[in-house]
């Protein structure tokens, strides 16, 4: 009985994620998913994003938190609108919560929507969201073993970003250690080192996502 009422949440879920990715592409919008463990950097990361897109793109973020706007207010300079969702106890997004976030945006004319999903390794991944791409980070002082140790929130990945790679230095990190269990886990997402403090390692994140952008978007748009 209970392995049914879970099934049919995740039904429920997939069918609203199901329409917000139609209402994504009809827009000609790509949403991208940004899943991490609290303080990865993923604020850290769209706000370098953001910056790094320029002026001619336009860009909206939802932002999920159990409490607080900080988040929001963070990003509000630098994106074109901002959403806020606080889930309370919730330990990740649905696919409902985006939907009731995009009531309070305008889609047409955007080129992406940045979705900052609740930082947690583990439940934000069972919840499509209606996303394109599914970001996974993990930060350097997290440790050299959580990709081992959290596989969910990799297996479903199209992108990894290491960020925080400045932390190196002073880190007992091995390097290796990560690609090995990466390439185990999921060999087909493009793993790619960062740092938002340096600026190292941004342009080839800025690149492989405004190529997603236009591969993903090329019947709805051309910009
Ligand atoms: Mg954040």
């Amino acid at each position: 009985m209970k392995i049914k009422v879970v099934e049919s949440v995740l039904k429920a879920n997939d069918a609203v994620a199901r329409e917000n990715r139609r209402r994504f592409e009809a827009a000609g919008v790509l949403a991208v998913n940004l899943m991490s463990a609290p303080g990865s950097g993923k604020t850290a990361l769209l706000e370098r994003t953001l910056a790094g897109l320029g002026p001619d793109v336009r860009s909206a973020v939802v932002v999920g938190d159990l409490q607080t706007t900080r988040d929001a207010e963070r990003l509000q300079n630098t994106a074109q609108q901002v959403v806020q969702i606080n889930t309370g106890t919730g330990c990740h997004l649905t696919a409902t919560q985006v939907a009731e976030a995009l009531e309070s945006l305008e889609l047409a004319g955007l080129h992406y929507l940045f979705i900052e999903n609740v930082g947690n390794m583990v439940c934000p991944a069972g919840f499509d969201l209606g996303e394109h791409v599914r970001v996974a980070l993990l930060s350097t002082p997290e440790g050299d073993d959580k990709v081992a140790k959290y596989p969910t929130l990799f297996l479903c990945a199209d992108v990894i970003l290491l960020t925080k790679t400045d932390l190196v230095a002073v880190l007992d990190y091995r390097r290796e250690r990560v690609y090995e269990d990466i390439s185990r886990i999921n060999p087909r997402a493009p793993v790619m080192e960062l740092s938002c403090r340096t600026g190292e390692g941004v342009d080839r994140w800025l690149s492989w996502l405004k190529d997603e952008r236009r591969r993903r978007t090329r019947e709805v748009t051309t910009g």
